[in-house]
């Protein structure tokens, strides 16, 4: 049994009783987990950054199938198009990434969402969602473009140790929140769930995707598979909003909650970080056992420090590797945040074009 106080604490869901007598809602009333102000009034905006991030979200919108994959098919069915080393690249990072989103569809839909308590956050969340199930239907686009066998890509994340490590470290974080009887309010609670939010954002979503990312456009770059490296720089681009957003909420919970971030559990939080790096490493073995074009697993186990070390400094725990440099900076540049409302300006013209409705007919 919960006692009182715990109880009152605990914050609305969304489908509370709608009552008459209710008052207006004030900027001042929200909180992004634990809040009891009402939930279907979006606005006044608290949190302009999570409303700011849905709006270009959607001014980034794209659809897989739009990307022409005709140079990728004919160079994937040609015998000495590509080595086998790069075959192996394509098809086992398919074969992660055709599951890891749906891994981050479910920790949202299924964890996350019930216990964020602000409206503006849940309206980002709603679209991240619709982005997690864009990036799936992307890789089930290259599959099916190239005439990969499904069931070897799709079960990938069971069979090769090095994916399915990553996803069953991942999945009892989801398992945790989703117990129906789990709600946040007390402080063990609260650190359940920002240590859920951390474990995706920054760890799965910060983390894991990123030897994968910058394989795959490396092959890019060498003007191999453009139409894959074309689709992942949609999804990099989403990503990075992703991870920007759950670093954001990450970093107000903090404000709003102090007596989380104790030293217990940051520590907790800098092995849960080590850990993830470590799963990513034997990620960049797997992927490429025998280096290809000055790029080897080494290199990208310089790269994952880094980024790791950046993620640490994004949520305000030290740096935890002796690594200085990045061993990719052209990484950078296509993940720098400014430089994709650029790449996306003409195809928002578009949409805004192709998408006017007629109501007259
Ligand atoms: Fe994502």
């Amino acid at each position: 049994m919960k006692n009182k106080e715990e109880k009152e604490i605990s914050g609305s869901i969304g489908y509370e009783s709608i009552k008459a007598d209710a008052n207006e809602i004030k900027v001042d009333d929200k909180k992004i987990i634990n809040c009891r102000a009402d939930l279907n009034q979006l606005v006044p905006f608290k949190y302009p950054w999570a409303w700011e991030k849905y709006l270009t979200s959607c001014a980034n919108h794209w659809m897989p199938n739009e990307i022409n994959m005709s140079d990728d098919i004919a160079l994937w069915k040609s015998k000495n198009g590509l080595t086998e080393d790069e075959r192996l690249i394509i098809e086992r990072n398919l074969g992660f990434f055709s599951t890891a989103d749906s891994l981050v569809a479910n920790n949202l839909v299924l964890a996350i969402y019930k216990h964020i308590t602000n409206p503006e956050c849940r309206q980002y969340l709603l679209r991240q969602a619709f982005e997690e199930a864009l990036h799936t239907h992307s890789y089930q686009h290259i599959v099916q473009s190239l005439g990969l066998n499904e069931a070897h890509i799709f079960n990938m994340y069971r069979k090769v140790p090095s994916i399915r490590n990553k996803s069953s470290w991942a999945l009892p974080y989801t398992q945790s929140l989703g117990d129906p009887n789990f709600k946040t309010g007390s402080t063990k609670n609260n650190k359940r769930f920002l240590r859920d939010l951390i474990v995706f954002y920054v760890v799965f979503e910060g983390i894991f995707f990123y030897v994968g990312f910058s394989q795959i456009l490396s092959m890019g770059r060498r003007n191999k598979m453009t139409g894959i490296a074309e689709q992942f720089q949609y999804i990099i681009r989403d990503e990075s909003m992703h991870l920007n957003f759950g670093i954001d909420v990450i970093n107000q919970i903090k404000i709003e909650n102090p007596e989380l971030w104790d030293i217990n559990f940051q520590k907790e939080i800098i092995n849960i970080i080590k850990e993830g790096v470590e799963l990513e490493r034997q990620y960049a073995i797997d992927t490429m056992p025998n280096g290809i074009s000055g790029l080897n697993a080494n290199v990208f186990y310089e790269y994952i420090q880094y980024i790791a070390n950046r993620r640490c400094n994004q949520i305000g725990l030290p740096k935890q590797f002796d690594v200085k440099e990045n061993p990719f900076p052209w990484m950078s540049e296509i993940t720098d945040l400014k430089k994709e409302k650029n790449f996306f300006e003409t195809r928002v013209t578009e949409y805004q074009t192709g998408g006017t409705l007629k109501w007259d007919e």
